[in-house]
This record gives C-alpha cells, structure tokens and sequence, in this order.
C-alpha cells in the first residue's frame, strides 16, 4: 500500500489546475467560498481543504485467460471528526485520485447537513467492470478489502455502492472482511443484499428522499403538486425511482431522458410502463410515449420542476440561461457549475443543492449501518418514515439558515456542511 502524502499541498495544486475536473473545481470553488463566508480560522480552512488519509493501493487478479491484470485502487477519508468515514466505492475505468478526493470531501459535507454521525471518504478502483466475469470481479474485491482491511470497519469507514458497485460487490465486501479480520461484520458496508443484513428501501432511497425535498420546495413556492410539471435528466437508480415515485402522487412527470434522448409528453409520461421496457435493455430513444426530445431540450422545457439527475456539470452558465423551470432539484453530484448558480439565482430559479437533493441514498445508509448494530431488521413503513423526519429536517436547517443569512439554499447547505465539520474538528482540537 502506497499512501500519498496527505499533508503535502497536491490536493489544493490538482484541484486548480486547468485540467481539473468540473466536479473537483465545483467542489473547491464552493468550498473557498463558504470557508470566506464564514471566516474559517487558517488551520481548521486548511485542515478541511484537504484529505485526512489518501491511500492507493495495486491489486493483482490473476484472470480466468492466464493474465495478470493489475488494477489502481483509492480510498480517500476526508474527515472522520464527525465520525467514521462514509463514501461510495465506484469501478470505473474513469476512477482517479482527483475524482475520489472530491467526491469524499462532499460527503463530509453532506452527511453534515444530513446531521448524520458520519465523517466523508470515497474509494474506487480505476476498471472497466464489464471487462470482468463476477469470479474475476469478486477477486478484484478481495484483493481491495485485503490490502486495505486495517483501515476500514464500522467504526472507521464504510463504503457503499456506487457506479458500477452493486449489492453483490458489497456482500463479496463483506465476505472478504470476515475472512481478512476473522468476524462477520455487515456494518463495514452499506448497500448490502437483505439476505445478508440489508435495509429496506436503500435501493430506492435517493429517489424517495429527492422527492421529499421537492414536495417541501413545491409548498414553499405555492405550487401545487398534483399535476405539477416536471422533467428529469437521467432514468437510472436515482432518476427512474423519482419518476416513479412521482408519478404515484400525482405530479406529471412530463420528460425523462437516457443518455440516448428522452421522451416528451406535455400531458404526463407513464413512467412506470418506460422503466418496464428499459428495465428489457430497452434505450429511452426508441420506446414509445410521447415525443422524442434532446437532452439540451429536456433542460431548457418550461415546467415546474427540472432535476438533473445524470452527470455532472450540465447546467453551465450557457445551460442555465436557457432554464424555465421555477426549481431545479440537484440529484445528480454538482450538476451545476459554480458560474451557473448567478444566473439561476438572478433568475429566481429555487435551486435545491446536491447535497440535500441527493442526501436520502446516505440516510438510509445510516439506518441500515444502525440496523446492523443493533441487530434490528425495520420494516420499509418505519424506514420511510424516518427519511421524510430527516429529510424535512434538513430541509427546514437549509431554508432557515437561507433566510437567515439572506444566501441561497446551496450556500446555506454548504454553510451548514462545513460549519458543523469545522466545529467538530475545533472542539476535537484539530
Ligand atoms: P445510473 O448509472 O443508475 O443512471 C444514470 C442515468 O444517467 C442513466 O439513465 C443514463 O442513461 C443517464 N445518462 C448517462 N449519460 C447521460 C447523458 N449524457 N445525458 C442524459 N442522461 C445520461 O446512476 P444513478 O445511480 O442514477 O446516479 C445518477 C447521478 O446521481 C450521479 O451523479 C450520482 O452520483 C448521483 N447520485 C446517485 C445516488 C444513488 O443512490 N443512486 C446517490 C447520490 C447521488
């Protein structure tokens, strides 16, 4: 194992330079900002701008042809001053350091408006999962726990599905523990198969709690939600269980899209049949229902809600003069770039920001890591019901701390984030 030197300065030097990625820019510029918002202290600022621990490690699998293949693996912590690390683990051959140091820092933040008893971390391995048959992929997962099982656990990082991760990745996970450390421990991991210690309703978690935080910010601008317009970019874990959920109460769900086009119908799609026929392998282009549509026309149609719920850094500042919608809900990680957000908010465009649009898959996570430890199964009523007290919850902080301070709901998150790390890590004495 290879740790990069956290306390050098490569984090804050490859996050502005001029290849950074959208995502890892995003996350800086936002972070500098409310770090000057709030008149950080010098340590704690420079503290929280970097990593806690940044581990590669290599991971040989010997492949059914013969090879031996060896993959690049990362895990970042970000902050454990809340409690223990909380992040995604993601396969992808577009995995890197820069990516993951990110993506863990806005789980620090994230799991801070949530008020959820968590620090951030992010992890991946830089491969092209469908170049792999599940045995190969299993000793992939082997050879990551393995090489990194020291600095995981329940009490000190838990990682969870992400791109191309799924319950089957995390129940291998769990296997490799027990094997590399002698005991069964579900909670190291969240995401899990019910069979083997998992919530209910985690897989639909993150669409169930982006529709919580809608319905909230439809009240809060007077719209009604029955026969409410709404468009949502991306119909995959999150997007797809949105629409659905949606639909069921009534909002019209008028246009949904795949990375091959959406499909467009003024008067209400019925997504339930569009999920059935995508779910055959089907792309959204080619099924029936509506009109076809572009992905640049889905986010410029005149509705009520617009939620970009696919890739990062689509709204641009160009995007977002073209915006119609009254709000725009961020479920996918930093749809919006940061040079975008003047020309919503001068437009009256209610943004609600990622980090509590797409805060519901990470508080069921919780409640499945507290299931585990204390051995109690919930039914999918009580976990429901507790996402929306926890959702509503942190929607009235961040519209309280918007009002209060006169800033926009994504400043007032990303001031309530950091705020409550920074004070933790004050209290802990840094
Ligand atoms: P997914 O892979 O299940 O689905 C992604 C969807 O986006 C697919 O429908 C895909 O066709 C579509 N897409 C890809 N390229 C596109 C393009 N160019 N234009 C339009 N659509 C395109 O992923 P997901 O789990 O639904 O995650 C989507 C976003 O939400 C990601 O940014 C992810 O980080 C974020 N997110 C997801 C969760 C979760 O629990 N699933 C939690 C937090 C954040």
């Amino acid at each position: 194992m290879s740790d990069s030197p956290s306390g050098s300065t490569s984090d804050t030097a490859s996050d502005s330079s001029p290849d950074a990625s959208p995502l890892a820019r995003a996350a800086r510029v936002n972070f500098e900002r409310t770090a000057d918002r709030l008149e950080l202290p010098k340590g704690i600022r420079t503290l929280l701008s970097r990593s806690r621990e940044e581990h590669e490690v290599s991971l040989p699998v010997l492949r059914a042809n013969g090879e031996l293949a060896v993959y690049r693996g990362f895990r970042v912590v970000h902050s454990t001053a809340r409690g223990p690390g909380k992040g995604g683990l993601r396969y992808a051959p577009s995995v890197s350091l820069e990516e993951v140091r990110s993506l863990a820092a806005l789980m620090s933040w994230k799991c801070a408006v949530m008020d959820l008893p968590f620090g951030g971390a992010k992890g991946g391995i830089e491969v092209n999962r469908r170049e792999l048959d599940d045995p190969e992929a299993r000793t992939l997962t082997r050879a990551y726990v393995h090489a990194l099982a020291p600095l995981l656990g329940p009490d000190r990082d838990v990682p969870a599905p992400d791109m191309y991760t799924d319950e089957q990745v995390m129940a291998w996970f769990v296997d490799a523990y027990a094997a590399t450390t002698g005991t069964l421990q579900p909670a190291v991991v969240t995401g899990k198969p019910l069979a083997l210690g998992g919530s209910r309703g985690r897989d639909r978690a993150t669409g169930l709690g982006a529709a919580i935080v809608l319905g909230a910010a439809m009240e809060s601008r007077g719209v009604d939600p029955d026969g409410a317009q709404v468009a949502i970019q991306g119909f995959g874990n999150a997007g797809r269980v949105l629409a659905l959920e949606l639909a069921e109460q009534g909002v019209r769900v008028v246009a949904v899209s795949d990375s091959s086009g959406g499909r467009h119908d003024p008067s209400g799609l019925d997504v339930a049949a569009l999920a059935r026929e995508k779910a055959q392998g089907a792309s959204l282009a080619d099924l029936d229902g509506g009109d076809t549509l572009t992905n640049e026309e889905l986010l410029a149609l005149d509705v009520d809600a617009l939620v970009p719920a696919a890739l990062e850094g689509v709204l641009t500042p160009e995007v977002a003069e073209g915006v119609r919608a009254g709000i725009v809900l961020e479920v996918a990680n930093g749809p919006t770039l940061p040079d975008a957000d003047p020309v919503l908010r001068d437009a009256d465009v209610l943004v609600i920001p990622d980090l509590l649009g797409s805060a519901g898959g990470v508080t069921v996570s919780w409640f499945e890591w507290v299931q585990n430890r204390s051995g109690d199964r919930w039914s999918l009523e009580k976990v429901k019901r507790r996402l929306e007290s926890r959702m509503q919850a942190a929607w009235e902080a961040v519209s309280t701390r918007a009002a209060d301070d006169s800033i926009s709901l994504k400043e007032a998150a990303w001031s309530l984030g950091v705020e409550r790390v920074a004070a933790a890590e004050s209290f802990r004495g840094g």
